[in-house]
C-alpha cells in the first residue's frame, strides 16, 4: 500500500487538517515485477541461440568448412538454432496478440472427435518414430461446438508435441474428451513419460518455465507452448490443469463453455 500525506495549513492557523490517500500498489507492482521479468528472459532466449549460431559460424571460417564431416553438421546446428529463434519469434507475437485481446476469435461448429482424429494423424510420424501409441477416447453425447479451429488446433499440437517429446519410447499417449457437469466440454491429454515434479507443478503454465531448461532447448522447445495453450483456452472463456506424477505421467486438460443455443441444438 502506498501512502500519501498532505497537511492542509491555514493561514495563521497552523495545520488544521491532513489528507492521507492510501493507494493498493501490489497488484500494480506485480504487474511491472513479471513485465521487467518477461523482457528479460526473452532477451535471454534470444541472446542464446544467436551466441550458438555466431560461435559455429566462426568455427567454419576459422577453418571448419574445409572439414567435410564437420561442416554439415555446424551448419545443421546453426539452421536448427535459426528455426528455433524463428518458433520463439512467432510464439512471442502468439502471446503479444493474446495479451492485447486483438486475437479475435473465428468460431464454426466443429465436430470434436474429427478434430481428435486430425491432430493424431498431423504427428503420425513423430508417434511412429517413437513407437508411442496414441488413442482416442471420445465418449458419446459430444456434440459440436463452436470454436476457433486454428487456435484450438495449436492447443491440441503443443500439449501433443510436449507427450510425445517427454515420453519415453514404446509410451502411450491418450486423448479423452467428454461433456462434462454445466455443459462443459472437456478434453484432455495424457501420457505415460517422465511426469513433472510437484515443486515445478505450481509454475509449469508462466512463461519460459521449464523443468530443464537444457533438455526442453534441446528439443527444440521455446518454454511458451503451455501458456500459449492456456491463453487460447482462456480466450474461448474456459480453464487448463495439470495433473502429474514424477516417473508415471502427466494428463492436461482444459474445459471449453458450450453456448446455450448449441446445448439445445441436436
Ligand atoms: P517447452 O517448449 O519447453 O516444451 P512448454 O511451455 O510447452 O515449453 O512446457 C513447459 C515445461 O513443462 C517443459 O519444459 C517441460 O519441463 C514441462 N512439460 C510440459 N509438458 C510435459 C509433459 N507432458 N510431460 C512432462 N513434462 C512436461
Amino acid at each position: 500500500v502506498r501512502v500519501t500525506f498532505t497537511t492542509i495549513h491555514r493561514r495563521g492557523d497552523g495545520v488544521t487538517g491532513a489528507i492521507a490517500v492510501l493507494q493498493d500498489v501490489t497488484e500494480q507492482e506485480k504487474l511491472e515485477q513479471s513485465r521487467r521479468e518477461f523482457v528479460a528472459n526473452v532477451s535471454h532466449e534470444l541472446r542464446t541461440p544467436l551466441t550458438t549460431i555466431k560461435s559455429y559460424l566462426e568455427a567454419l571460417e576459422d577453418g571448419a568448412m574445409e572439414d567435410k564431416q564437420l561442416a554439415p553438421r555446424f551448419l545443421s546446428v546453426t539452421r536448427n538454432e535459426t528455426e528455433r529463434m524463428i518458433r520463439l519469434v512467432t510464439d512471442l507475437l502468439h502471446l503479444s496478440r493474446l495479451d492485447s485481446k486483438q486475437a479475435l476469435l473465428t468460431k464454426e461448429q466443429t465436430d470434436i472427435a474429427d478434430m481428435l482424429e486430425e491432430v493424431a494423424d498431423r504427428f503420425s510420424f513423430q508417434l511412429r518414430q517413437k513407437s508411442i501409441r496414441i488413442r482416442i477416447v471420445a465418449e458419446p453425447g459430444i456434440r459440436p461446438v463452436a470454436l476457433d479451429r486454428d487456435k484450438i488446433d495449436q492447443v491440441l499440437d503443443n500439449l501433443v508435441s510436449n507427450a510425445i517429446k517427454y515420453t519415453p519410447d514404446e509410451g502411450a499417449i491418450t486423448i479423452y474428451a467428454r461433456m462434462a457437469e454445466g455443459g462443459q466440454l472437456e478434453i484432455s491429454v495424457q501420457d505415460t513419460g517422465i511426469g513433472i515434479p510437484k515443486k515445478d507443478q505450481p509454475r509449469i503454465f508462466d512463461r519460459f518455465y521449464r523443468v530443464d531448461k537444457a533438455r526442453s532447448r534441446n528439443m527444440g522447445g521455446t518454454g511458451l507452448g503451455l501458456s500459449i495453450a492456456r491463453e487460447i483456452v482462456k480466450a474461448h472463456g474456459g480453464a487448463m490443469s495439470l495433473e502429474s506424477e514424477p516417473g508415471s505421467g502427466t494428463k492436461v486438460t482444459f474445459m471449453l463453455p458450450v453456448l446455450p443455443e448449441e446445448e439445445n441444438a441436436s
